[in-house]
Order: C-alpha cells, then sequence, then structure tokens
C-alpha cells in the first residue's frame, strides 16, 4: 500500500529510496498551523499523508 501526497498539484508518492518522506497530520489545530507551510491553503485533511514539501524547514 503506497502514500501519496494529499496536497493539491503535488504528485509525490512514497516509493522505497525516493527520499520523500510523509508525515500524518498532528491532531491539534495549533500544531497542524505549525506544520503546514503558507503555501499550503486547504484546510487540513486529516488523516492524510503530506510530503515533506509542504512543512516548514524547521520541522
Ligand atoms: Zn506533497
Amino acid at each position: 500500500m503506497g502514500k501519496s501526497c494529499c496536497a493539491p498539484g503535488c504528485t509525490q508518492r512514497y516509493t522505497k529510496g525516493s527520499g520523500v518522506q510523509f508525515y500524518r497530520f498532528p491532531a491539534e489545530v495549533d500544531r497542524q498551523n505549525l506544520w503546514i507551510s503558507p503555501s499550503f491553503c486547504l484546510p487540513p485533511p486529516r488523516h492524510d499523508w503530506l510530503c515533506n514539501l509542504h512543512f516548514l524547514s524547521s520541522m
């Protein structure tokens, strides 16, 4: 079962050795805001995966 990124326009999928990392959203909205970069403007799709492109570099 592969993971794929739920961000609009993003076609990244998890494949072994690709270097792409996937993360789940934290449950708390406050933390979601910390995690999500400003370019990601949809409501948080809970229980979905986001690839590392959409997170702040500090994470
Ligand atoms: Zn993505």
